[in-house]
């Protein structure tokens, strides 16, 4: 499933797009899966689409968590659109402290949620990782395919024997105008980064995350092309 299935270059005609495709996802597909990828290429929307979403379900039955590695950074949800929903849970935290999220951990046991909502999911380690996909509650884990050298993220492959129903969340370019997204690139300075080619992975690359005069932009393949 992609979304949204018409692309359009103005950036509110975009927005409204993206909400209306979250509407729609809450109240037909969602009902139809039990766990969610939503990937999504950096700013095309997906956190917009996102917010949409848990204000629909509504807070009492939705949860969100992001991994410990990046919500040191970036604790609560911010679309580039003005939205900010500030409920949310490192999950390494939230294992680790049963007694104090008592309430949570037994909404979760007793299927008091109707959604979990599961955000940068790529940054997920192994033991957050297998905590959330043990949980019988619907899941979407969202977040990127790829990294800035166009690797795929390994947690993508482990999440595959959870079944689950993909969705994309397609933009146009912004330097062309004329071709979807599909690279997230990294500049540094300025000048295009490939610091971590020689590694396979975006795991075993030590550049995977860099000082902050590092500045990303999302674009084609014909745009990345006449970079290079
Ligand atoms: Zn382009």
């Amino acid at each position: 499933m992609i979304y949204p299935e018409i692309l359009h270059e103005n950036e509110e005609v975009h927005t409204l797009e993206i909400e209306k495709s979250a509407l729609l996802f809450a109240e037909t597909f969602l009902n139809l899966w039990d766990n969610f990828i939503l990937t999504a290429p950096m700013g095309a929307g997906k956190t917009h689409f996102l917010i949409t979403l848990l204000k629909k379900i509504g807070k009492n039955k939705s949860i969100v968590f992001k991994p410990d590695l990046i919500y040191k950074f970036s604790p609560k949800l911010e679309s580039r659109s003005g939205n900010v929903y500030l409920n949310v849970y490192n999950v390494s935290d939230f294992i680790d402290n049963e007694v104090f999220y008592k309430l949570e951990h037994f909404r979760l046991k007793n299927q008091k949620y109707d959604l979990v909502i599961i955000d940068e999911y790529q940054f997920l380690n192994d033991r957050e990782l297998e905590f959330l996909k043990s949980l019988s509650a619907k899941k979407i884990f969202c977040g990127l395919e790829k990294d800035y050298l166009n690797r795929t993220f390994s947690n993508l492959f482990k999440l595959k024997d959870l079944n689950p129903y993909s969705i994309r969340i397609r933009k146009l370019c912004r330097r062309c105008k004329k071709a979807e997204i599909t690279r997230n690139v990294r500049f540094i300075n300025n000048i295009l980064d490939k610091s971590g080619e020689t590694y396979k992975t975006p795991e075993e690359d030590p550049y995977l995350f860099v000082h902050e005069t590092a500045y990303y932009e999302s674009m084609c393949e014909n745009c990345y092309a006449k970079l290079c």
